[in-house]
């Protein structure tokens, strides 16, 4: 059963009223996401792809990385190929969770008809169809709205990826992007048959041992500032081997310190070869790492924003910590109480 109120108003020039048509006027498609695929490119990606297969369409899904192993096993995964570059022979291009479509890390889509679906602040509004809600608290529950404007009923594939989605961009659901209109979506993604306890378990308790390992090497060598505030923490491919891991056992790690009361931030040092740094970041409440991203040439969220840069650790890090330090005061100024 649907609850007809939570139904996406569709009209014709609407966003999203204008994708659907297009969508169903043209039959080959390719879809892509972000280089370094996490839950929400995935879900929206595999979501989308089973939609256009319910429509009768031609689907190609190509990304620059693989994704993490956890997600392997979920359906559809074995459909997307891995490729740097794309001669791509369709009618639209779905680019979905990119700010700009160089984040896609495929060459070659310029030129093809675009359309473009995301939920990051500062979206580019490259395509020929943009659709840009930074109020999603995933570009599933984007997704999601468009399948249902496209009357695709709801498979128990669609709706375990449009779950898989919303449940990792909202880190669990802790970030402060979360609306009802995100339970709402939850609520009919487990009408259709989705386990919310096997969904969690899949995605976050899939740990390897070697991963265990690098969370204690991780932790052992963190460090505290501002009175324990900020967390910082340091990674580079020799502790990844030690521990017999590689860059896919990374996700999620940058979450933990999170865990402790006193810590409002985090930031996660990757240290590449040739002084290519990447940094990631995470926070609670109103802790604006988005911002900080955003000076460095990044982007993300409020609670989970990224940027790669290049130096080095001895010359970045303070200036780093320093902003985060300030996005902390500021942040805390408005920290909600319930
Ligand atoms: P992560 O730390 O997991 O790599 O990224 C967290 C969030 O920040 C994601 O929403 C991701 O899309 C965004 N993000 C990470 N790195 C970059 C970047 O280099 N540029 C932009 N625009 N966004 C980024
Ligand atoms: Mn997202």
């Amino acid at each position: 059963m649907i609850n007809e109120q939570t139904q996406p108003a569709v009209g014709p020039d609407s966003a999203v009223g204008r994708i659907r048509d297009e969508v169903l006027r043209r039959r080959r498609f390719l879809l892509t996401s972000h280089a370094r695929p996490d839950g929400d490119s995935i879900g929206s990606q595999l979501a989308m792809a089973f939609a256009l297969d319910a429509l009768g369409k031609q689907v190609r899904i190509v990304n620059a990385d693989a994704a993490p192993d956890h997600y392997q096993d979920f359906p559809g995964m074995d459909r997307i190929e891995i490729a740097e570059r794309v001669t791509p022979d369709v009618d639209a291009v779905i680019v979905m969770e990119c700010s700009d479509l160089g984040r896609s890390g495929v060459q070659g889509l310029e030129g093809q008809f675009l359309i473009n679906i995301d939920h990051h602040a500062g979206n580019r509004l490259y395509g020929a169809l943009n659709w840009h809600d930074e109020s999603a608290a995933a570009c599933g529950e984007m997704v999601f709205d468009l399948i249902r404007a496209l009357d695709v009923p709801l498979s128990l594939e669609i709706a375990t990826h449009i779950y898989l989605a919303i449940l990792t961009d909202t880190g669990s659901f802790h970030h402060s992007n979360i609306t009802p209109r995100t339970f709402d979506i939850c609520r009919q993604a487990v009408e259709a048959g989705v386990n919310p306890a096997i969904m969690a378990r899949r995605v976050f308790d899939s740990n390897s041992f070697g991963k265990l390992k690098l969370i204690g090497a991780l932790l052992d060598s963190m460090v505290l500032l501002d009175e324990g505030r900020l967390a910082v923490l340091h990674m580079d491919d020799g502790m990844l081997e030690a521990c017999n891991c590689t860059n896919n056992d990374t996700e999620g790690l940058i979450n933990l310190p999170l865990t402790a009361r006193e810590i409002q931030a985090v930031v996660f040092f990757k240290m590449g070869p040739d002084d290519v740094v990447r940094v990631s970041m995470r926070s609670k409440y109103d802790v604006d790492v988005r911002r900080v991203a955003n000076e460095f040439g990044g982007g993300g969220h409020k609670n989970a924003a990224g940027f790669t840069v290049t130096g080095t650790l001895a010359d970045l890090e303070p200036k780093i910590c320093e902003r985060l330090v300030a996005a902390i005061a500021e942040g805390l100024e408005s920290r909600p109480t319930a």
